[in-house]
């Protein structure tokens, strides 16, 4: 059998972790992708567990998870625009907070709210790059009269979103200062913006002065954070050794024969593959000359130190050798003690998961 294992104890590590560094200051969890791969509710229970009781989603389904759960006096933040009529009906009998990124959202929130006789609360977002949904700094009096004119709408709160927190420390800095110089005119304007917020993961960890009201986290929950942290990676793919042979000096494995055997060698085959997202990467963005630089300089380096893909059995990390199917890699398992039944452990991110189903553990 084959699952994803998720351990109850390391998300709780480090949303501990995360609360100590908020320092007070509100986490509202982001359970997008149905929660990240592990799950939107499975997920919510820990958090709620831990005492947090605000969400972000991007889907109507994912609050509807959630209120349907027993997440009933929860705040719940629709991160995105929504245009259909019907779907923003929806949102607001489920009391989600909807976002407000142009004059035309906010017209027709303001409509829809009114033809139910209804208050919608919204939060505005502010674009200072990301280049989504938002009003740009330069629309803030178009922002400002919102406040006035939309009797509809009861605004508790204005945020923005970093595009490049995990890479560029002085781009968020400045769209950190451009996202501030907004709120300061809606305050100069003698309007009330409720909460503010701008962090996601990696602004949050790095930036302490930006935490302002509300901190969005997602992936810092999961451990999972491009640069270094204290946090703990959640999860791991358990799966058994379904066949455990010894290839012959000389034979391959895989498709294409990528791998020869050196010497007579044992190996196990698992039962995972790239379809379950095992070692998928993201395809680099070639939208830029430099970016496909660059991809080319990462392929080269690759040739010449290829990263070494490894599953634990038994304690011992061992090569993943040949080409990895659709549905099952090879190991190598030289010099390892082990047999047919034995579990192997991959690391994989849940994002990446597909077709194994997902289990939470103490
Ligand atoms: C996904 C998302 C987050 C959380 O991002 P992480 O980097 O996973 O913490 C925060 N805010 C918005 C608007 C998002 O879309």
């Amino acid at each position: 059998m084959t699952t994803y294992e998720v351990s109850r104890e390391t998300l709780e590590y480090n949303i501990k972790q995360l609360k100590a560094k908020a320092n007070g200051v509100p986490i509202w969890a982001v359970v997008k992708g149905d929660g990240y791969g592990l799950g939107v509710l499975p997920l919510a229970e820990v958090l709620a567990e831990q005492n947090i009781h605000h969400f972000c989603v991007t889907e109507l389904r994912e609050a509807e998870i959630l209120r349907d759960n027993g997440f009933t006096e929860d705040q719940i933040l629709m991160l995105r625009s929504v245009a259909d009529r019907k779907e923003i009906n929806r949102l607001l009998d489920l009391k989600v907070i909807l976002t407000v990124g142009s004059e035309q959202v906010a017209a027709l929130i303001d409509q829809i709210a009114a033809e139910r006789a209804d208050i919608a609360q919204v939060h505005l977002k502010i674009d200072t790059g990301m280049g989504r949904y938002g009003f740009l700094p330069e629309q803030t009096d178009q922002v400002i009269s919102l406040y006035r004119e939309k009797k509809h709408l009861a605004i508790s709160g204005i945020f923005t979103h970093f595009n490049c927190a995990f890479s560029d420390n002085e781009l968020t800095k400045q769209e950190f200062a451009a996202f501030m110089r907004v709120v300061e005119q809606i305050r100069a304007a003698g309007q009330e913006t409720g909460i503010v917020h701008c962090c996601n993961s990696a602004a949050f960890l790095k930036f302490p002065e930006m935490h302002c009201d509300a901190v969005r986290l997602g992936s810092a929950i999961l451990g999972r954070i491009a640069f270094r942290t204290k946090l703990r990676p959640v999860g791991y793919v358990s799966t058994a050794i379904e066949e455990l042979r010894v290839l012959p000096k000389g034979h391959t494995t895989g498709y294409s024969a990528l791998w020869k055997a050196k010497k007579d060698t044992p190996i196990a085959i698992l039962p995972v593959g790239w379809y379950h997202g095992f070692h998928v990467s993201c395809e680099p963005d070639m939208t830029r000359k430099r970016d496909c630089l660059r991809a080319a300089l990462g392929n080269i380096k690759a040739m010449l130190r290829p990263k070494r893909v490894t599953a634990e059995i038994n304690g011992k990390a061992c090569p993943i050798v040949g080409a990895i199917g659709m549905l099952h890699c090879a190991v190598d398992v030289s010099g390892i003690a082990c047999k047919r039944g034995d579990r192997a452990i991959l690391q994989m991110n849940p994002l990446h998961v597909k077709g194994i189903k997902v289990v939470f553990r103490k």
